[in-house]
């Protein structure tokens, strides 16, 4: 990609109305636009790593064996009275009347839609375990929409759910999410902790939220320092085999967050120079709710016995778009962003320090084919700024390589080679460079 042709709208200044660093950033490396309060459109480079994000999580559920769908995001309140609690949400559901006065909303989240299609769908226990999940917008009309994508009124957000015969196997079914989450925010460069949570409005009885320690985070947390440290699982794990040992060596250290915290257990379980009590960010919440929506729905499978049986659920929801904000939150410093490999809008950033030169506008061209055929995303600034314009808008970016091309170096053979986390720098000829990148 030339940046000459691309839409990438930077801003010199803070704006004022951002209060955390990743908002400011996004907003200043021209990832997203406000459209109205907790609405963004999102341009293309921020486009870019959003979809990065979503295939992490995509691969990675469709590894732990659930199936993509696509539900709409609008939804009938009949749906929900169905499942009783059409009155129950609240403010934060947008309520919408269509020209023949049905009454509809935007979906703030799908159990009783995804519930109604298995219903139509799955009559016997041999289907059984079964998750389905998808990747779509949501609306909630958060009181306080704040700090940009991290808190949004529309957001984007894998929500998965699985559908079990009975207890014992919906527990064997959230111990796949909680270990396919494990993997899909590892991959994506960020440490996020399971730790104990409370069900809240989606009811059951056993919760994980999934958190990236961050002093900017909503929520107060507190664990042992030892959950730091536990190893990811491999991509070869077996998820029809027994997961109960990792799931147990990640639940073992005290997690929780501030609203089911235990004071006395806390002091009583972990060291003191052990205890960490800091802040996080919720990325994602596995959830075990049993019938909750099963029984009112009347979504009821055959068993072995041949009685039917509502079904016992859990919901598995990933903050699709508050992702950036929390890798961001957690990948940055005073000159911008600094992405982790896997979720940077492009892979190297080639800085054309003399455009217009045909001996140098040949080798950025050369360059960048040669990174594309290598798999890598590239954008080639080939505009007519000023260097330091160029390194500064390079590192607001925060492409993890920047490759330096100018009549200087070429003419000593060489073209400089940055690592944009580390300043390290390399002095290299130019393929050796790409070389050093793949
Ligand atoms: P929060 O506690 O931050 O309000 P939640 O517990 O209400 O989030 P869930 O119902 O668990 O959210 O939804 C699943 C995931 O969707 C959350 O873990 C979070 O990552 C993301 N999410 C929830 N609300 C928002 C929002 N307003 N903007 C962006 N992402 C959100
Ligand atoms: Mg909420
Ligand atoms: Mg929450
Ligand atoms: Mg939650």
């Amino acid at each position: 990609m030339r940046l000459s042709r691309y839409l990438l709208p930077t801003l010199k200044e803070n704006p004022a109305e951002a209060q955390i660093a990743s908002h400011r950033l996004m907003l200043r490396a021209g990832l997203i636009r406000q459209e109205a309060a907790g609405i963004y459109s999102w341009l293309p480079a921020g486009l870019r790593t959003l979809r990065k994000i979503e295939a992490i999580v995509r691969e990675e559920m469709n590894r732990a064996g659930a199936l993509e769908l696509l539900m709409p995001t609008l939804q009938l309140a009949d749906l929900w009275r169905e499942s009783g609690r059409y009155d129950a949400y609240g403010p934060e559901m947008l309520r919408i009347r269509d020209r023949h006065e049905r009454e509809l909303l935007y979906g703030p989240t799908n159990e009783d839609m995804v519930t109604a299609i298995f219903r139509a769908n799955v009559k016997s226990y041999r289907a059984l375990p079964m998750n389905l999940y998808h990747v779509q917008w949501k609306f909630r009309d958060e009181q306080r929409p704040r700090f940009g994508v991290m808190r949004g009124r529309e957001f984007l957000m894998k929500d998965a759910y699985s559908f079990d015969v009975d207890e014992a196997a919906a527990r064997r079914s959230y111990q796949r999410m909680f270990v396919a989450y494990l993997r899909t925010f590892a991959r994506m460069g960020i440490r996020a902790i399971p730790m104990r949570a409370e069900t809240g409005p989606i009811g059951g009885d056993l919760s994980h939220e999934f958190l990236v320690l961050a002093q900017t985070g909503e929520s107060a947390v507190y664990c042992d320092k030892a959950v730091l440290d536990l190893p990811i699982p491999g991509a070869g794990v077996d998820y029809d085999g027994d997961l109960d040992p990792i799931v147990r060596q990640w639940t073992a250290p005290y997690a929780a967050t501030e609203d089911v915290h235990d004071f006395e257990r806390f002091e009583r379980e972990v060291p003191a120079e052990r205890r960490l009590q800091t802040r996080g960010i919720e990325v994602g919440q596995v959830f075990y709710f049993g019938t909750k929506y099963s029984a009112p729905m009347k979504a009821l499978v055959t068993g072995a016995d041949g009685g039917d049986k509502p079904i016992h659920g859990g919901s598995y929801g990933i903050g699709v778009s508050r992702l950036l904000g929390a890798i961001i939150e957690a990948g940055h410093d005073e000159a911008g962003i600094v992405w982790p490999d896997a979720v940077a809008p492009f892979n190297v950033g080639i800085v054309n320090l003399d455009p217009g030169d045909a001996q140098i506008d040949e080798l950025c061209a050369g360059v960048h084919g040669a990174l594309e055929a290598m798999g890598l995303d590239a954008l080639h600034d080939d505009t007519d700024e000023r260097p330091g314009v160029k390194f500064a808008r390079m590192d607001l970016l925060g492409l993890p390589w920047q490759l330096i091309v100018g009549r200087r170096g070429l003419s000593q053979g060489t073209v400089e080679l940055k690592r944009r986390a580390t300043g390290e720098r390399l002095t290299l000829a130019p393929y050796d460079a790409v070389a050093h990148i793949g």
